[in-house]
């Protein structure tokens, strides 16, 4: 199963992202995460993303393809995964068909966490990451309305998007995806 968790920063992707991949079985791939560790252990992808990272702007397509490419051909993705963060942008969309299909595989579902943006702001400022200050949190939600949310459209029009109440209790949040996925 191959599963999309999409949305704007702060919705819960990634904690929905590991809660299922731990029920579920599969793998979990968060490319934030990916990138995160990049900078940390300054690889040449993270030198490159620290910059778009630190700032909150995406960073370009072609650096997030390795890094995806790379993580994706890891023997634990070869039958399914949870993808947290990826794709953003219409060309990593066509970037991930592409490698799905090289595999035979293609995107099971795309789940939409739908959570407004005075709650996301608030949540953010709560978890205080280094690009959870509230100037960076705008420019990233800006970012996403302006890159991001055209998606919703791509996927509706494939059929597979799915949008869920993202606020809640995270175990509430978990049982409405798990509800969609059954
Ligand atoms: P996240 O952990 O998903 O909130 O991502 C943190 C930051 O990593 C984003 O603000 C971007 O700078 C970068 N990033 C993560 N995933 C992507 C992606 N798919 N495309 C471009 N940039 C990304």
């Amino acid at each position: 199963m191959i599963l999309v968790l999409f949305g704007a920063p702060g919705v819960g992707k990634g904690t929905q992202a590991a809660i299922l991949a731990e029920k579920l079985g599969v793998a979990h791939l968060s490319t934030g995460d990916a990138f995160r560790a990049a900078i940390k252990n300054q690889t040449e992808v993270g030198m490159v993303a620290k910059e778009y990272v630190d700032s909150g702007k995406l960073v370009p397509d072609d650096v997030v393809a390795r890094i995806v490419e790379e993580a994706m051909g890891g023997e634990q993705f070869a039958t399914g995964c949870i993808l947290d963060g990826f794709p953003r942008t219409r060309a990593q969309a066509d970037a991930l068909d592409g490698l799905l299909s090289a595999k035979g595989l293609s995107i099971s579902k795309v789940i939409n966490l739908e959570v407004d943006d005075e709650t996301i702001i608030g949540r953010l400022l709560q978890r205080g990451r280094a690009d959870d200050q509230e100037d960076i949190i705008r420019n990233r939600l800006n970012v996403y309305n302006a890159e991001t949310a055209p998606l919703l459209e791509y996927y509706t029009g494939k059929g597979l998007l799915t949008s869920v109440n993202g606020i809640g209790e995270v175990d509430e949040v978990n049982q409405r995806v798990l509800a969609i996925l059954s």
